[in-house]
């Protein structure tokens, strides 16, 4: 989004042109610490992230999924 600073590092492009987060082989996000699961660029992390409330179900499922 156009407010975003995210490292341009942890982001690729996909099929439609946008910018969005890069994924390692595990299919996590490549900013999130794997020991701690704490999100390694928590104070520049995207706008969605921002609005994903964290614990609700959409929350859940994927930690479950990517687990
Ligand atoms: S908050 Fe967003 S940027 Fe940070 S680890 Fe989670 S998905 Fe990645």
């Amino acid at each position: 989004m156009g407010d975003d600073d995210v490292p341009r590092y942890l982001t690729r492009e996909d099929a439609w042109g946008g910018t969005v987060m890069r994924r390692l082989d595990d299919g996590w996000c490549a900013a999130l610490d794997r020991q701690t699961r704490l999100c390694t660029i928590y104070q520049r992390r995207p706008g969605v992230c921002r609005d994903y409330e964290m614990g609700v179900g959409d929350c859940l499922i994927e930690f479950v999924r990517l687990k």
